[in-house]
């Protein structure tokens, strides 16, 4: 046995599974495909449920000491007028608010925390290629240069293009979206964090706000990135200039579409989340819409679900088969509430602004409500930055 559990794929699902089955003892090989954390497609949000995780681990100050930006209300442009959706600063939490951290700060944080355990090791450059069975269970898996890792529990948490989740054969439903996304930088001079969305007739752009640059999601109707391409990059810089004219002088900087990545937007979930021998969490369970920029933060929340569950009876050398239910048990609702929650957006939100081509002569009464009261602002605030079910760290330290 090479270790007692491996976990396949190092994003937040991963190394938060890494670092609490290690601090509980148990051997834990964790398996990355890349050689380090710097990719850029991947979000910079570590919400309040997440912040209180590392606060019960002992970890929030140092966490807090890595490069970030303290987000306390999210808001946007609606017809060009400032609206403010989500109060994070009344939130009953250790740090009620969203720390804007480029995601590989918080992993290669996550990985330095849990070498401290001697039952830790990542390996990267390590792709899982297939599952290895035995005796109708599964072993361990297979990597891609045709060496194999057994263990006793393998954790698939390898995000949205699971390799291991297509071989598992649990079932899944499709829930789908009704947008993509182009991403691209622009440049914009240091200040406050100003991260924000801006919603407009046929348009909704979210600007992550990385200090010296934007990072820009330009959302648009799912299936139409050729129309928008051909349309030519002057008419598309024209569009971002339009819905946000304080970025009119940043879009020159767009040289050519290869600075423009498509994203194509999938929402899934895997109906059954385990087989013997195998755990799926994190996006490999569920890919997330982009509302409410949640999947971090799901993710990391099964990733503590997984060790309250796991931890403490595997590193007493219990068989983890017969509690492995105990996971999907206490994740599948909550993830079922939010996809819903995303879904009624997409349906009533999204897809009919991104259809329009009525000019939006003012903000919709729903979102000048948001913006006059408090109160208001304090339930997406709850949803965004808590989520439903919030986990607590249950698992022992060895
Ligand atoms: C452009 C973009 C912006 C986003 N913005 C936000 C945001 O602002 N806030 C938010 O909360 N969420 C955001 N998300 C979603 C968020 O990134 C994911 O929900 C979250 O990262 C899921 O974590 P995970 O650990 O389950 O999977 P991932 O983060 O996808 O991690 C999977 C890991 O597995 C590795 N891997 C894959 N296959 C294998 C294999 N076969 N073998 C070994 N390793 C493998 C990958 O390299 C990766 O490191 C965004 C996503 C995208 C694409």
């Amino acid at each position: 046995m090479d270790a007692d559990c491996v976990i396949v794929g190092g994003g937040p699902a991963g190394m938060v599974a890494g670092l609490l089955f290690a601090r509980a003892g148990v051997k834990t090989l964790v398996l990355e495909k890349h050689g380090d954390f710097l990719r850029d497609f991947r979000g910079d949000t570590v919400h309040p449920s997440t912040l209180a995780i590392f606060h019960e681990l002992g970890l929030l100050d140092a966490l807090l000491r890595r490069p970030h930006d303290e987000v306390t209300q999210l808001g946007g442009l609606v017809a060009g007028q400032a609206i403010r959706f989500a109060e994070f600063s009344g939130l009953k939490a250790p740090a009620p608010f969203i720390a804007m951290m480029p995601q590989w700060e918080f992993l290669d944080f996550v990985a330095d925390a849990a070498r401290r355990y001697p039952a830790f090791t990542l390996r990267q450059n390590a792709e899982a290629a297939a599952l290895i069975e035995e005796g109708g269970r599964v072993a361990g898996v297979r990597l891609a240069g045709g060496e194999e890792v057994l263990a006793r529990l393998t954790i698939a948490c390898d995000g949205r293009h699971s390799v291991l989740r297509d071989r598992s054969g649990l079932p899944s439903k499709t829930i789908g979206a009704p947008m993509d996304v182009f991403w691209f930088r622009l440049p914009k001079p240091r200040g406050p964090n100003r991260s924000m969305g801006v919603f407009d007739t046929g348009l909704i752009l979210a600007l992550i706000d990385r200090g010296d640059y934007w990072q820009c999601a330009f959302v648009f109707a799912k299936g139409s990135a050729d129309r928008v391409r051909g349309d030519g990059l002057e008419a598309f810089r024209a569009r971002i200039a339009r819905a946000a004219p304080d970025l009119a002088e940043a879009t020159g900087a767009l040289a050519s579409w290869d600075e423009v990545k498509l994203l194509t937007v999938t929402v899934d979930r895997l109906e059954r989340w385990h087989r013997p021998g195998l755990l799926v969490i994190g996006d490999a369970a569920h890919a997330m819409s982009p509302i409410g920029g949640v999947g971090i933060n799901l993710a990391v929340q099964d990733a503590v679900a997984a060790a309250n569950a796991l931890a403490g009876p595997m590193a007493r050398g219990e068989d983890p088969d017969p509690l492995l239910h105990k996971v999907e048990d206490r994740r599948l609702w909550p993830t079922r509430m939010t996809q819903g929650m995303q879904k009624a957006a997409q349906d009533r939100i999204i897809a009919p602004l991104l259809g329009s081509s009525t000019p939006l002569a003012r903000p919709p009464l729903v979102a000048r409500l948001f913006d006059r009261f408090a109160f208001l602002r304090r339930i997406p605030a709850r949803v965004i930055g808590m989520g439903f079910r919030p986990e607590h760290v249950r698992s022992p330290e060895a």
